[in-house]
């Protein structure tokens, strides 16, 4: 992914909207978009200190909010206050979880579309969204 072109793509809808794009808000989406791991607030907060040692973690939650209002950042929550994100793949897709360790990584699957399409025509189902956690452990906590 280019993620210069999705900053880009961001801000242009943000500023659209009418919402103030200080630097420190640009920098909080470009460290959202430039992760890969699926960070966390806190771990976002703390990857944003380095750039804007005075960032609080309101304003990074603050961010989160504005980018899941207009779509661009999906939310793992997992029942308690430990909330991932993904801010490069806003629409659902299946992720693989470490219980050991808490990675959590996608993967490309094909076909997993039509999977939830044959699911749908089925049953009759209108889809609004899905989520596919799969829980074990990773290659690097199995060595
Ligand atoms: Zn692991
Ligand atoms: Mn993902």
């Amino acid at each position: 992914m280019d993620t210069q072109k999705r900053l880009d793509y961001l801000l242009v809808r943000l500023r659209e909207r009418g919402n103030r794009l200080t630097p420190q808000r640009v920098a909080i989406i470009r460290t959202i978009i430039n992760n890969t791991n699926h960070p966390s607030a806190e771990q976002m907060h703390s990857e944003i200190l380095e750039t804007f040692p005075t960032t609080s973690l309101a304003t990074v939650y603050k961010t989160i909010r504005l980018l899941k209002e207009i779509g661009e950042i999906l939310e793992l929550g997992f029942g308690d206050d430990s909330s991932r994100f993904d801010g490069r793949k806003p629409h659902p897709h299946p992720h693989m979880i470490c219980t050991e360790c808490g990675t959590i990584m996608d993967s490309e699957l094909d076909g997993f579309e039509t999977i939830i399409e044959t699911m749908a025509r089925q049953t009759g189902f209108s889809v609004k969204t899905h989520r596919f956690d799969i829980f074990g452990i990773c290659s690097s906590c199995k060595k």
